[in-house]
């Protein structure tokens, strides 16, 4: 499957058409493919481009959090980034300047810009849920739906044709498959992987629209980023939708979000969050957000049933209407019939009572009586139509019946239904019955769209804890191999593609054998605990420690250099000589052995640095146990 995605690729590639990094883009990206890459070229090459030097110095700034001081120069923003990331951004910008439009009609270019713009601040926001640098996430949200975009590059005309039958995601991928060879998801990942992404991002944009179709672990980091792509993909979409197709897809937001852990009442504020930061990079990049009064309404938390009426209680609660009129007294026999039926009647004069009626009493029902049907009527409705919660009301215009001939109008300025003045009792009790049923057709669509996002929040809980018990060593409580070897490899890139130092840490308990032959496997399981306990208490924030197997454990230190790798080291040995094991009245000393490397040059991966400081540990070992032991870095 991949291998065939792959050769359509190169053969698509040659055509020529693909859509690629140009300018200066394309320089950094090919500076930086280089080993010898320095700052100092990157930063004269970069700011040959004042909108990319522009943009990457707000961007660090962003990533950057305001708890620091303020990044000033283009430099500094460059060495804050590293090369890797300043690539990374340089690329995703250039797409966005140079793929604005084309030849496919039925491709909206901007919108997709707009919605992969929100995908990606949205994936920056959940990097802690992706395990992916914040930075990272930004990109990988950025260019996540990059195929579609080359689908309509490469095949303008079929792809346009294609679009134009509106089939959404399954459907659509086998068509893609069916017309060009592969599906926008592959060919998203292929270029990705073109232009040298980490492979963990390039798996992650394949599976991100499907999650469940992915082949990755429960826990792990292309899982993780995968499933926090997918709740980005569909909070990119949902911004780019119109009000009422918003609001079909916002339980299965909630549904995506529970996914990587976030909890219903996390997910207003920080779609909030990324809707600011989306009108801010929008107006940077000259793309056309849209302004949110109602997502805060849309995706607001249900009320709480025990304080607040409960919207979905309307169905057997009696319906409240809103009377809306010039002439009260004209209609005071309506509201009293409609009192005699059981429903609550309040009535409003003027145009301002009305909105203050409509907006703090939230009537089921309103029946607004109007002149005729004429421009200033469709305008008066129209004002009181505006707003997520209003448009919601059942609405229906009573007018004279000699205008009964413009009723059109009304409809489509969001009348529901109409009543002619002069109705008949039958007439009224007809129009208030089928109000009735769609109000409380509505109450259950309401309730069940709660009741899915309240339990949203009890999965979150239990998806965190899982995700937790998938990382986490049960005996220990350190993280799990699987988790740290994920970390080393993550933490490897990152030291390779920014050439930062990157320590890794070999811990052996000595004479480990005999605790569980003179005291048994229990004390010995105690004593394996209270080690983890002693190497974390000597560890730094950033130290990776993991338990490698048996009485083995790991540290890995980012940005750690091995003058400094040594001196953590020794501080683990002196922590753990220091003190005693065991039970409580029974305790004996132990000692740790510690093998330490830091990677250099001629290490091809994260093995062969762990391989090294093996071997380092074997020395510790062999030379009288108790001590650290350094790696050569030229062996
Ligand atoms: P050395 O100083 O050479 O490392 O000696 P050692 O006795 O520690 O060496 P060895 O690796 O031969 O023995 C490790 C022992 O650790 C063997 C195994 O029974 C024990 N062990 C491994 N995992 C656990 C565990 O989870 N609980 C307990 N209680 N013992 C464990
Ligand atoms: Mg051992
Ligand atoms: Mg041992």
């Amino acid at each position: 499957m991949i291998e065939e995605a792959r050769a359509r690729f190169e053969t698509l590639k040659a055509g020529g058409m693909m859509p690629s990094p140009q300018g200066v883009a394309l320089a950094v990206l090919e500076l930086t493919q280089k080993h010898d890459a320095s700052i100092q070229t990157l930063t004269h090459l970069v700011q040959t481009d004042p909108a990319m030097s522009g943009r990457i110095l707000r961007y660090a700034n962003a990533v950057h959090g305001g708890s620091l001081r303020r990044i000033a120069s283009l430099p500094h923003a460059i060495v804050f980034l590293g090369l890797f990331r300043v690539r990374q951004i340089a690329l995703g910008f250039s797409l966005v300047d140079h793929y604005r439009s084309g030849a496919c009609t039925a491709f909206d270019y901007l919108g997709y810009w707009t919605s992969s713009l929100a995908t990606g601040i949205t994936a920056q926001h959940v990097s802690t849920q992706a395990q992916c640098p914040p930075d990272e996430s930004f990109t990988c949200g950025l260019l996540a739906g990059i195929g579609r975009l080359a689908l309509a590059t490469v095949f303008p005309q079929d792809y346009d044709s294609m679009l134009r039958l509106g089939l959404s995601a399954p459907a659509l991928c086998q068509a893609e498959s069916n017309s060009f060879g592969l599906d926008h998801a592959e060919l998203s990942a292929e270029l990705l992987q073109d232009w040298g992404l980490p492979e963990i991002f390039y798996q992650a944009v394949r599976y991100h629209e499907m999650p469940t179709a992915a082949p990755f672990s429960a826990g792990s980091r292309a899982q993780t980023l995968t499933a926090a792509l997918h709740f980005a993909g569909k909070v990119g979409a949902l911004l780019n939708l119109d009000a009422a197709q918003r609001w079909e897809q916002v339980p299965s937001l909630y549904h995506a979000a529970a996914q990587i852990g976030l909890e219903d009442q996390q997910v207003p504020p920080l779609v909030e969050n990324v809707v600011a930061q989306w009108q801010d990079w929008g107006r940077e990049l000259h793309l056309p957000t849209h302004d949110f009064s109602d997502v805060k309404l849309l995706l607001g938390m249900p009320p709480d049933p025990t304080q607040d009426v409960n919207l979905s209680a309307l169905v057997v609660l009696p319906m409240r209407v809103a009377l809306i009129t010039r002439d009260a007294a004209h209609l005071r026999a309506l509201a009293e019939t409609l009192s005699g039926m059981g429903l609550v009647v309040e009535l409003a004069n003027d145009r301002d009572g009305a909105l203050r009626l409509l907006r703090e009493h939230r009537p089921d029902l309103m029946m607004v009586e109007l002149p005729d049907c004429g421009e200033a009527a469709v305008k008066t409705l129209r004002e009181l139509r505006v707003g997520e919660a209003s448009r919601q009301i059942y609405c229906i215009a009573m007018i004279p019946a000699e205008a009964e001939a413009g009723v059109a109008n009304l409809m489509l300025a969001g009348a529901s239904d109409y009543l002619l003045l002069n109705y008949s009792e039958a007439a009224l009790l007809a129009r208030i019955n089928s109000a009735q049923r769609v109000v409380s057709l509505q109450g259950a669509v309401r309730a069940e769209r709660e009741s899915v996002i309240r339990s949203s929040g009890d999965w979150a809980r239990s998806n965190r804890r899982l995700l937790h018990e998938a990382h986490t060593d049960p005996l220990t409580k350190l993280h799990n191999r699987r988790y740290g070897l994920d970390r080393f490899a993550q933490e490897w890139s990152f030291s390779a593609h920014s050439g930062t130092s990157l320590s890794c840490l070999m811990l052996d308990i000595d004479h480990f054998k005999q605790v569980n032959d003179n005291f048994g496997h229990e004390v010995g399981d105690l004593v394996l605990s209270q080690i983890a306990r002693a190497i974390e208490r000597s560890c730094r924030k950033d130290d990776v420690v993991f338990r490698y197997g048996g009485e083995e454990f790991c540290v890995i230190g980012p940005n750690t250099s091995l003058a400094d790798a040594i001196q953590l080291s020794e501080r683990i040995v002196r922590e753990v000589r220091a003190g005693r094991y065991g039970e409580e009245n029974k305790r004996f000393p132990i000692t740790v052995s510690i093998g330490v490397a830091t990677r250099t040059a001629s290490d091809r991966d994260q093995e062969a640095l762990a391989a090294r400081a093996d071997k380092a540990l074997y020395s510790a070992k062999s030379s009288g146990r108790d001590r650290v032991v350094a790696a050569r870095p030229d062996l």
